[in-house]
């Protein structure tokens, strides 16, 4: 039958890479949350709503033709037929996706997307990896397999400097520690995913590399 992994974590603590190397070794689905917030935020964008607009925002997220690909090998995400994969990930989206995410009705449409995707395809390849802030505690707190991806905050800001800048200078771990710092304070209002649940497991990453980290995870799923 039917395996989940629920995976969450903060920015930087690697859960995007892990979660999706984990799927790809087993063979199973993967379901990157974090993008479908990004999707929404970059379609209420589109739309010219005032994302200070909650029941705006909340009636553009509901009626977003949103498709999110769930194979680990190539995870795209199209939005009304154009694809959103890069536009999602610049720092217009990144420093604005809160305001989207912490929106409760918005959190309620999408976490009954992600619901139905999980058990979709789940059945489909025998299991699925969905990663983000609150997938063990609140859309599957019931997984087979629930693990919280720690890094310390030195450890996530140098991973998340490097993805943006290519290096980890002072420099610009100092220019990503703000948005960083911000995100996680305005998601942690919304979610807890910065201490884990009752019968979450703790997965430090600070010191592992990638491979390091898939390994823990696939340990932790064979135990
Ligand atoms: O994981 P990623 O950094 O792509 O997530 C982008 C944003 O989506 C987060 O900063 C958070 O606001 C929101 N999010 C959320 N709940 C999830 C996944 C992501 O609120 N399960």
């Amino acid at each position: 039958d039917l395996v989940v992994v629920a995976i969450d974590g903060p920015s930087g603590s690697g859960k995007s890479s892990v979660a999706r190397a984990v799927a790809s070794r087993l063979r199973y689905g993967y379901l990157d949350t974090g993008a479908m917030y990004r999707a929404a935020t970059w379609w209420c964008l589109d739309q010219h709503v005032d994302l200070t607009d909650g029941e705006r925002v909340a009636a553009t997220v509901r009626a977003m033709p949103l498709t999110i690909g769930t194979d680990p090998e190539s995870p795209g995400v199209e939005v009304g037929g154009t694809d959103v994969s890069v536009p999602i990930r610049t720092t217009e989206i990144s420093t604005q996706v809160s305001a989207v995410a912490t929106n409760l009705e918005v959190r309620a449409e999408l976490r009954r997307r992600q619901r139905e995707i999980i058990g979709l395809v789940g059945r489909e390849r025998g299991g699925v990896v969905a990663e983000g802030r609150d997938i063990t505690t609140v859309v599957a707190p019931d997984s087979d397999v629930r693990i919280l991806l720690y890094a310390s905050e030195e450890a996530r800001l140098a991973r998340r400097s490097t993805e943006l800048h290519g290096n980890a200078s002072t420099a610009n771990v100092e220019a990503t520690r703000d948005q960083i710092v911000r995100r996680d304070r305005d998601d942690s209002t919304v979610s807890s995913f910065m201490q884990a649940a009752p019968g979450v497991t703790t997965i430090d990453t600070s010191d592992l590399t990638l491979q390091g980290s898939v390994e823990a995870v696939l340990d932790q799923i064979a135990s």
